[in-house]
């Protein structure tokens, strides 16, 4: 049987190591952490409870395809429930515009808020279904870089669709041509940090991710989001997959041409595949030797965005919140400015705030609220200091207290990670969320690939690799990562 080394137990590590285990293999997972899951993580505080990480989940049917393929029923598992309206938009001026995915519900919605006829919803939503028809299949359900099959298996869309798919302009100047509005513009822009990127330089293209929440839709789970981590790591399990916590591997081991194994302290073990599921850029700056040319480049990549999340338990209930809400900052355009060329935390941060007691009672002690708020961030740079984070935290407290919200008294427990959290406990580049930015055009094709070009039998399946950040997209960079094995192994034989 042929052995399998996978260093760490992310989605994107445990979806591969579920796949290869199914197909036959023997798979072995390296945490460094004390749990699975990655960033996908929970806490308990007093009787109040939070998800560290994800509070969103899409492309359900990617999760699905896991379950099935591994032979279990998600429904018997997991309870998605779709929250709709997805979000609460909350403005200074005091308005608020609810997004919602039922279409009918946002025409009526977008009316209300505008005094126009909802024509221009209709225009863009016949948009980015015709984006998310043109690119999905070859951008998030193949593993991109293969070329050569690509072309062969005539995966390709023809070059006259790429005119479509709207590449040659930002996320923004898209939005703004289908809306006058400035504040449904600056709820659709929002779409871009969904990959971590700013709105003003991201191709159009992106646009699919409007898609994939306002049409496919935005769940939750039952229990918390990380009861995925739990359901996934119960499938893992169930087909014989090996799980090492507290160890972090050292080195992936190689003689220049091909994987050896990898070395954890002085043990090394051998193996005949490594898959990384660590960040790419760490895993060639501190665990591959002999590529610095490679680490230069990949060091070049601009990562995501980062981000400040604040958790607080509060002994006050807000019948004006929804489970999701969002307060903007009055220059939306300043505030990516700050992030990606100032490289500074936002003056006027939009404030994302999730509150899972509200469509759970249980999360939250009696007349009190599971606050999870999450800030965009500059990925870690010499800007970024680590003595002005209370001045974040004061920043929020007083900008909520702006929009009447005044909490700060109500806190009854908190707990906040910083870019350097995410960096230092999930191998996160620079404390990047989602991996590389795609501030610039033809970012898909700049994601390092699933395969790797300078190691046989070394692969990579996470947010940091094709086809990017997110759930779904990890779970699906570990199906691209099993086929990609699978096919190498019946070419071997
Ligand atoms: C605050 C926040 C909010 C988010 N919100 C959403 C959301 O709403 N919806 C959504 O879809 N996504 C969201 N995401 C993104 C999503 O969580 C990630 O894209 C996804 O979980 C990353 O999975 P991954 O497989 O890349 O692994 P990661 O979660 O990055 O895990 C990698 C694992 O590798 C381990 N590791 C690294 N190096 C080593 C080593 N040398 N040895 C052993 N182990 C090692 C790490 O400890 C870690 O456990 C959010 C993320 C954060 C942080």
């Amino acid at each position: 049987m042929k052995k399998i080394a996978i260093v760490g137990a992310g989605l994107g590590g445990l979806s591969t190591a579920i796949r290869l285990a199914k197909s036959g293999f023997d798979v072995d997972i390296f945490e460094q952490n004390n749990e699975v899951g990655g960033k996908v993580s929970e806490i308990l505080m007093g009787d109040y409870r939070f998800d560290t990480g994800p509070s969103v989940i899409t492309l359900i049917d990617v999760i699905n395809e896991l379950f099935e393929l591994a032979g279990a029923d998600l429904s018997e598992q997991l309870d998605f429930i779709k929250i709709d309206p997805i979000s609460r938009n909350i403005f200074y001026d005091g308005q608020h515009f609810d997004l919602y995915s039922n279409v009918d519900l946002l025409k009526s919605e977008y009316t209300r808020f505008t005094g126009i006829d909802p024509d221009q919803i209709n225009k863009y939503i016949l948009k980015i279904t015709n984006i998310y028809k043109l690119t999905a299949d070859i951008f998030l359900h193949q593993p991109l870089h293969e070329y050569k099959k690509l072309i062969k298996e005539k995966k390709f869309p023809p070059l006259s669709d790429f005119l479509f798919i709207d590449a040659f302009r930002t996320m923004h100047d898209a939005n703004k041509s289908y809306f006058i509005d400035e504040h449904i513009v600056q709820v659709f822009d929002r779409y871009a940090t969904y990959n971590g990127s700013s709105p003003y330089l991201i191709p159009a293209t992106l646009n699919i991710i409007a898609y994939v929440e306002l049409i496919l839709g935005s769940y939750y789970i039952k229990g918390g989001i990380h009861q995925l981590v739990k359901a996934i790591h119960g499938l893992a399990r169930k087909v014989g997959v090996k799980i090492f916590l507290n160890t972090k591997v050292d080195e992936i081991l190689h003689d220049g041409n091909q994987i050896k194994g990898i070395r954890i302290g002085k043990d090394t073990s051998y193996y005949d595949y490594v898959v990384a599921n660590s960040d790419v850029v760490e895993t060639f700056r501190t665990l591959l030797s002999g590529f610095p040319a490679m680490t230069k480049k990949m060091e070049k990549i601009e990562p995501s965005l980062s981000g400040m999340v604040f958790m607080w338990g509060i002994n006050k209930t807000h019948e004006n919140l929804l489970h999701h809400n969002v307060f903007y900052s009055k220059d939306y355009k300043n505030e990516f400015v700050e992030i990606f060329d100032s490289k500074i935390m936002p003056t006027d941060p939009t404030i994302y705030l999730a509150i899972t007691s509200k469509t759970e009672k249980n999360h939250a002690p009696l007349l009190s609220e599971n606050w999870f708020i999450l800030i965009n961030m500059p990925y870690i740079n010499e800007n970024l200091k680590k003595e002005e984070f209370d001045l974040m935290r004061q920043r929020v407290l007083n900008k909520l207290k702006e929009f009447g919200y005044d909490i700060e008294s109500n806190i009854e427990y908190e707990s906040i990670i910083t870019p350097y959290d995410l960096q230092n406990r999930y191998g996160a580049n620079k404390g990047s969320i989602y991996g590389i930015s795609s501030n610039s055009k033809f970012t898909a094709f700049k994601r390092h690939p699933n395969r790797s070009k300078l190691l046989k039998n070394l692969f990579f399946a996470g947010g940091s690799v094709h086809p990017g950040g997110g759930v779904p997209l990890v779970i699906l960079s570990g199906k691209h990562v099993a086929d990609l094995i699978i096919s190498t192994e019946s070419l071997n034989k």
